[in-house]
């Protein structure tokens, strides 16, 4: 009897139990899927990417002697659903047994619970990726409420012993954040390390995409940059290890448009690798230890940091999203409504910290978590975007968007949708942090100087709006009391002028 298992795009584990041992009775199933490429409308090179590296592992399958059957978008095109597919697949090959790894999407994971076969046995497997097992984040997270990331964090330091001497955080405190955030000088700017870029050519996908009418937008690039393979990926990983790490957590959140290299900076741009599973966390946590031991360019600070991300953030994030899980989509604490303005797709705004981070993105497929969450997440934060529209946005553009992880960061952690279960009050910001961790606003149209005046910048007039405005649901939050009585301490005619600024730019955020 045979088996069919079923290996998504973002499964590509080859390190899995399911590939210990050849078997000539089981056959893989990797699929391009007309669903995939049209829940969200998708940056082309992140469909390119998923698909290159689905192509890659089924190769690296075949060599070790197992049975794929790849298909694509030519062979999908006329299935309607994954179930479809499924279905046939198991009367053509007279399967007995359809396995399938649990997807991290709850879509796909309802999807494929609700399959049901005539005759086929079905069952779901662990992916064997992540650090903590869902069946602990009841321990770690509570639905609907306010969890902590510290605590998790502190809790995975001792669990997984990283970082530890003696039970106590080593170095002494066990987040170094408040050293990591330098901007770039102008002399830093000349040591900023060249991007390890690979060449891999897509043209072959992108015609396929062009003949099947699939919608994307961004830059096509028939060479892609991204890692498509494990071996790829290793390499940037000790790229990453060896060049960037020393100054990872310094310049972490560090922006700049004087060097063409600042798309990249310092970030080990490992998101893709990792969100579709060619690279385990335990694997890049262990290198990057590694290289903190041997080499004393690095220090407690960089190192801390990046685990941080891995092990905290990354983690943390997925348990926010599965307990709160159906939850999630309708949260709107502070009834954002407002449509995304259209440079959101072209870039094409005077405002040079956003024409920077969407252009970028763009191009690139990629922006680092401060651009996410500081400049264009805090400009729909302030600008009352709607929650829905932004996160379509994030889910399309990023080559590591996967809605486990999109969705916490843009609804929770960007957009304060969820009114406190990531963050304790909203990260918004006026331009006054743009200007100290960039180099956008000595060249910018607008003054950020200026709250009121006719050129000025719409961060600072966005902000204090902001607050006028969610003063009912914010003003009782102790950590916007700051903020509060700032604006409360302001002038009348001062008040007056900013929301009146602001009033003009929400009425033209196009012109913006
Ligand atoms: P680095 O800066 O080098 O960090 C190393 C790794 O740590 C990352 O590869 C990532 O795996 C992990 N990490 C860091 N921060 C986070 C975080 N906040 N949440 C989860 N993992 C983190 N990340 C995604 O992987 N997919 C997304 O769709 C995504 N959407 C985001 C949307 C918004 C609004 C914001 C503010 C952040 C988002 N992030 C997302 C988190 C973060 O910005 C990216 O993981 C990071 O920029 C990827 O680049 P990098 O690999 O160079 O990261």
């Amino acid at each position: 009897t045979r088996t069919l298992r079923l290996i998504l795009g973002d499964q590509l584990n080859a390190s899995h139990s399911w590939y210990q041992q050849q078997d000539d009775k089981v056959s893989y199933l990797i699929a391009e899927l007309p669903q995939e490429v049209g829940y969200v409308k998708h940056h082309v090179q992140k469909v390119c990417a998923f698909f290159a590296a689905m192509r890659e592992f089924t190769a690296a399958l075949q060599a070790a002697g197992h049975d794929v059957i790849y298909l694509t978008l030519d062979e999908t095109q006329h299935h309607a659903t994954l179930a479809e597919l499924i279905a046939d697949l198991c009367s053509q090959h007279k399967v007995a047994t359809f396995q399938y790894q649990l997807p991290d999407e709850r879509r796909l994971r309802d999807q494929l619970s609700r399959l049901s076969l005539e005759g086929v046995a079905i069952s779901a497997a662990e992916t064997e990726h992540f650090l903590l097992p869902e069946a602990e984040f009841p321990r770690f997270i509570k639905a609907g409420q306010h969890n902590r990331m510290d605590s998790f964090y502190r809790k995975m330091r001792k669990r997984l012993d990283i970082l530890m001497e003696e039970g106590k955080p080593k170095g002494g405190q066990w987040s170094f954040d408040a050293d990591n955030r330098e901007p770039l000088r102008k002399d830093d700017l000349a040591n900023v390390p060249e991007p390890l870029c690979f060449a891999n050519d897509v043209t072959d996908i992108l015609a396929r995409l062009e003949r099947h009418g699939v919608c994307t937008f961004g830059k096509a690039q028939a060479q892609l940059l991204w890692p498509i393979n494990r071996r790829q990926a290793k390499a940037l990983l000790a790229h990453f290890c060896t060049v960037c790490l020393p100054n990872f957590g310094r310049f972490q959140d560090a922006m700049t448009d004087q060097s063409p290299l600042g798309w990249s900076l310092y970030h080990s741009r490992l998101s893709f690798a990792l969100n579709s599973k060619m690279l385990h966390p335990g694997q890049v946590i262990a290198a990057a230890l590694a290289a903190y031991e041997a080499d004393d360019a690095i220090n407690i600070a960089q190192i801390e940091g990046f685990v941080r991300q891995i092990i905290g953030w990354r983690e943390y994030v997925r348990a926010v999203y599965w307990v709160n899980s159906e939850q999630y989509d309708a949260q709107n604490f502070l009834l954002a409504e407002r449509s995304l303005p259209e440079w959101f797709w072209d870039g094409d705004t005077k405002m040079r910290c956003l024409s920077q981070a969407i252009t970028q993105s763009l191009d690139y497929a990629y922006a680092h978590h401060i651009q996410r969450l500081m400049v264009v997440g805090n400009f729909a934060l302030i600008a009352g975007l709607s929650p829905d529209e932004v996160e379509a946005w994030y889910l399309g553009i990023y080559i590591d968007a996967i809605e486990w992880v999109e969705q916490p960061n843009t609804r929770s952690m960007a957009l304060f949708a969820d009114g406190g279960w990531v963050a304790t009050k909203p990260y918004a910001a006026s331009g006054n942090y743009i200007n100290k961790m960039s180099d956008h606003c000595q060249s910018c149209h607008y003054n950020v100087k200026e709250r009121s005046a006719p050129n000025a910048c719409p961060f600072m007039s966005l902000y204090w709006h902001f607050l006028a405005q969610n003063k009912a649901t914010l003003g009782t939050n102790p950590r916007m009391a700051f903020p509060y009585r700032t604006w409360d301490k302001m002038a009348d005619t001062a008040k007056t002028e900013t929301l009146a600024r602001a009033q003009a730019y929400l009425h033209s955020l196009n012109e913006l």
